[in-house]
């Protein structure tokens, strides 16, 4: 008999102190949400197999498949800036490492499959709520072209979970390149374990960066290559208007890939100081704050190194400061390399960073709605009788005619002919987004009525984000006023 989900794994095969093995937990009736039926079959799984009474019992933890090695990942981290030296899977299971049909390995995770050695207080499970939104927004991500891990499936636990009131327990299946995080590197280096920093960077040049094994110095390549690589996410994550929201150094990536969609949001209106995070007392995490806060995660990340940077270069630390420096050019050429493109100009000129800002501010000043603008603003860039479209959006639409003169006049230096200019603008100006209060409300949904109706929908039309879906308009609008979601939780 072949197995059903082809597991090779690696991780596994790391020193003993990596990772606690350990059994999913069973739980009382578990009923199938959702597979991914495209994501199964790129992986080489069977989604009809998935989906059976056997795949389903895989997938809420009821039955470890031929092949799986379970296992708790180790890791540690900063939260909120505070340095805490052990943290680990506490409520995720690594069942396996699957090598896809694109010669890509990929873990997958239970998350929400029962206590490890890890969990410390908490229960090892997650809520509904929380699995439903991982689902949709790492979708969402991925169909937005913005590197992420990804979603197999959602179960029903049947079982309930402690929460601020008793809620649905589900167990969400997660896949990733890696689960790596600078904080698994921090892991052996607050215990001065060099020799686990050693094997776990040998590990993840194996895994991500193989090209970097013959590179003259391969640590500080891998510094650098992880400095670009989440330069370029958090570049990402702004140009839609993505709110990470607990941007700990354990939920920072080494793959690059976003992770972790807890308490994270979209803008509606364009607000740098934007948080939507109840437990963001600060405002550490605001919308404006992610490139900085990402930077000094990933000074975390090369003080992880540095035993290894200095091993291979005396002056250890001037090659970490020259790796990190890398970061502000990478982040603003991705930036505004991007706004430019939201904008509709294909070539560069010196004042296009000024005219990008200028228009976020009249966004700002007038409540204007971040997605839909710029979505709209492809009508405008056919001619000015699509403006009415975009300064409807402005509480005080003189604030956006004041700026389209200005943008204008600088298309006319542009090359392409209006409608290329729309159909390119409309391929980075998503007009679907996971807004969040179209998330609250399929969670209520599922929640209050047991009917997930409205989740299949939403991840159907997010699937397809750069498309205009006429039948799903809806989708695109921002909240009423009552409709918006001012805070969101873990
Ligand atoms: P997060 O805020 O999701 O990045 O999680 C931070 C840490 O708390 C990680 O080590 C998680 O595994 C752990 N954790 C979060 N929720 C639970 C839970 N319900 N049970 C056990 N551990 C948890
Ligand atoms: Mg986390
Ligand atoms: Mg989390």
């Amino acid at each position: 008999m072949t197995a059903a989900i082809p597991f090779t794994n690696t991780y596994a095969r790391l020193p003993e102190h990596f990772f606690a093995s350990v059994d999913p937990t069973p739980v009382a009736a578990p009923r199938l949400i959702r597979v991914n039926r495209d994501l199964a079959a790129e992986l080489g799984i069977d989604p009809a197999w998935l989906e059976s009474p056997e795949g389903v019992a895989v997938l809420a933890g009821n039955r470890v498949p031929e092949g799986a090695e379970p296992l708790a990942m180790a890791y540690a981290g900063h939260q909120f800036g505070n340095r805490v030296p052990q943290l680990g899977d506490g409520r995720a299971i690594l069942l396996g490492e699957v090598v896809g049909r694109d010669g890509l390995r990929r873990d997958i995770q239970l998350k929400g499959s029962g206590p490890t050695p890890f969990s410390r207080r908490g229960d090892g499970r997650a809520a509904l709520g929380p699995v439903l939104r991982e689902y949709i927004i790492s979708e969402a991500m991925t169909a937005l072209g913005i590197p992420s891990t990804r979603a197999l499936a959602a179960v029903l636990t049947g079982d309930s979970v402690m929460r601020e009131t008793v809620l649905p327990g589900g167990v969400l299946t997660r896949v990733a390149t890696s689960h790596i995080r600078v904080g698994t590197f921090q892991y052996f280096a607050m215990r001065g374990d060099v020799d686990g920093v050693w094997a776990l960077a040998d590990h993840v040049i194996g895994r991500h960066d193989p090209d970097l094994a013959e590179a003259p110095n391969p640590y500080a390549a891998l510094l650098t290559r992880v400095v670009e690589r989440q330069a370029d996410l958090v570049a990402r994550w702004l140009l839609v208007g993505f709110i990470h929201g607990v941007m700990n150094t354990d939920n920072c990536a080494v793959s690059g890939e976003t992770i972790d969609f807890g308490p994270c949001a979209f803008l509606d209106a364009y607000d740098p100081s934007a948080v939507f995070s109840a437990i963001d007392e600060y405002g550490r995490y605001a919308y404006g704050n992610q490139p900085g806060i990402l930077h000094w995660n990933l000074t975390r990340f090369a003080e992880a190194l540095l035993p290894l940077l200095a091993h291979e270069a005396e002056a250890g630390i001037a090659v970490a400061q020259d790796c990190l420096a890398v970061f502000g050019p990478r982040f603003e050429a991705a930036y505004h390399g991007g706004l430019r493109a939201k904008l509709g100009l294909t070539t560069d000129q010196d004042a296009d960073g000024e005219l990008g800002r200028a228009f976020l501010e009249a966004m700002q000043a007038g409540g204007a709605d971040f997605t839909l603008t710029f979505r709209r603003l492809g009508q405008a860039a056919l001619g000015p009788e699509g403006d009415a479209a975009v300064r409807d959006l402005f509480g005080d639409p003189g604030l956006y005619d004041a700026w389209a003169t200005r943008w204008r006049a600088r298309l006319a230096a542009e090359p392409l002919d209006p409608a290329a200019r729309r159909a390119a603008m409309d391929r980075v100006n998503p007009a679907f987004i996971p807004r969040n209060h179209r998330v609250e409300a399929v969670i209520q949904a599922a929640i209050a009525r047991d009917d997930f109706a409205p989740f299949h929908e939403l991840v159907t039309v997010l699937a397809r984000p750069y498309d205009d879906q006429p039948a799903f308009a809806a989708y695109a609008e921002p909240p009423q006023p009552h409709e918006r979601v001012l805070q969101t939780f873990c």
